[in-house]
């Protein structure tokens, strides 16, 4: 890890030091043109970062930072400070003597703790999913089913001529997206930048990215999959009704044939198609327009990951079991079936008996029901700061943040692995994700090798 702080240049200007080279762990675009400005220990400012990626930055010296592990006092919203061997030995009772454990998040840590934890998810016998059950994880579906025509975000840069935004606002949710890959960059083919792409935005709101597009497709909530459907065929030059999802067919036609005409089109689809009526059979004939467009052009799609570190999860999740989310090893072996065995499922049908979460904060995007079976049954949640899950878990361990105070690889939108540098030190006595789960995982080995020489 020192050896990676070091390596890279530091330029000294007036007592202040400039970290540069510097990954940004917010947001799955992973922007690696980060400078950090350090007085002394404290990171002060950034360079190239957007305001959130600024945030993320400045969150490391946050007032909400936990800086000891706690255990919640009977069932108060008090907390007492506990030693980190209490912590880490409560932690594996819980998961050791637990039948059906529920370990969720995994998406804004390292792949190096992503791996220790899906060991201990096999350990325990636990169910374990990440985020994208409740984002992409329709798309990741639809990519497993029918296979996908991908590139990375450098080739889009560099040759892509039309741009399709499909259900999501990166103004908001990327802010530099459009800036490094999709439409102000000149790119090797695309010398002029903006001038040499034509941005198109489908979207039921005028969003802001909508604002910056030469074309706005207002297709109505929930007909995106009727208007690819569609789309698909206008290009192949069939008729098709005077309106589909409250776009005339006119407008259909004309965006059939620009994309015809371009030499590298681009389809990044957001939320707004996984999380609306059709889902995965969004992505799936999103997925086929993209495949037909190839027999005029070039074309390729890329899911919008929002964690930093989703699309790593889902890696090495399928690295290790074959299955990207929502994986169950309650039989031993890895099973997967989203709407069973998706961490919402779970906790509505009350079917976990403990929770792990780390690297998210389901408090904050769960419905009420999942929670409240949550903040029943003992718990452990995992995180740099305060959270509304913290404030209703039983164990609470603070961790080191990833691309900050800790090395580790995180995997961008497009697939590509990246290494996140470490900027400064955290906070005395605080632990990285890895060295907690490893510590974890070491004692609940011990507490199931002591278990079944007991019953031996
Ligand atoms: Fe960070 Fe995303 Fe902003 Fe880039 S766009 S600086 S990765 S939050």
């Amino acid at each position: 890890m020192h050896s990676e702080t070091t390596s890279q240049a530091v330029v000294k200007t007036g007592g202040l030091k400039v970290v540069t080279d510097v990954v940004c762990p917010f947001c799955g675009t992973l922007c690696d043109d980060i400078k950090v400005v350090m007085d002394g220990d404290r990171i002060v400012d950034t360079l190239n970062a957007c305001v959130i990626g600024n945030e993320k930055f400045k969150s490391a010296q946050a007032g909400h930072r936990i800086m000891a592990p706690m255990e919640r006092v009977d069932d108060s919203t008090e907390f007492g400070k506990v030693s980190w061997d209490y912590a880490i030995e409560k932690s594996a009772q819980i998961l050791a003597n637990a039948k059906r454990p529920l370990m969720y998040g995994w998406s804004s840590t390292s792949c190096e703790a992503q791996e220790v934890g899906n060991e201990l998810a096999e350990v325990c016998g636990a169910v374990t999913d990440n985020t994208a059950s409740v984002c992409h994880g329709p798309s990741v579906m639809a990519i497993q089913t029918v296979g996908a025509p991908c590139c990375t975000l450098g080739e889009v840069k560099n040759r892509a001529d039309l741009i399709i935004y499909w259900g999501c606002n990166p103004v908001h949710a990327h802010p530099r997206h459009m800036s490094r890959y999709s439409t102000y960059p000149r790119g090797f083919f695309t010398e002029r930048g903006f001038k040499d792409r034509t941005v198109v935005v489908v979207d039921p709101r005028p969003t802001d990215t909508a604002k910056q597009a030469e074309i706005h497709v207002q297709v109505e909530q929930g007909k995106d999959y009727e208007l690819l459907d569609a789309l698909r065929t206008a290009v192949r030059g069939e008729d098709i009704p005077e309106v589909v999802g409250g776009v005339k067919k006119a407008d259909i036609v004309k965006l059939a044939e620009l994309a015809k005409s371009k030499k590298f089109g681009l389809l990044f689809f957001g939320m707004g198609v996984t999380q609306t009526t059709g889902k995965h059979r969004n992505i799936d004939i999103a997925i086929s327009f993209v495949a037909d467009m190839n027999k005029y052009t070039k074309f390729s799609l890329i899911a919008m990951r929002g964690h930093y570190n989703v699309t790593g999860s889902g890696q090495v999740m399928c690295w290790q079991s074959g299955f990207p989310f929502a994986m169950d090893f309650s039989r031993g072996y890895p099973r997967y079936n989203p709407g069973e065995t998706a961490a919402n499922d779970i906790l509505q049908r009350q079917e976990c008996d403990a929770a792990l979460v780390i690297a998210s904060d389901p408090g904050a995007h769960f419905p009420y029901s999942s929670m409240k079976w949550y903040a029943q049954i003992p718990t452990i949640a995992i995180d740099p700061h305060e959270t509304p899950t913290t404030g209703v878990s039983k164990i609470v361990m603070p961790s080191t943040i990833v691309g900050v105070e800790e090395a580790g690889t995180a995997y961008r939108m497009d697939n590509v692995p990246i290494r996140c540098r470490k900027v400064t030190d955290a906070p005395a006595g605080i632990l990285s994700d890895a060295e907690i789960l490893s510590r974890i995982l070491v004692r609940v080995k011990e507490l199931k090798a002591e278990k079944k020489a007991g019953g031996a």
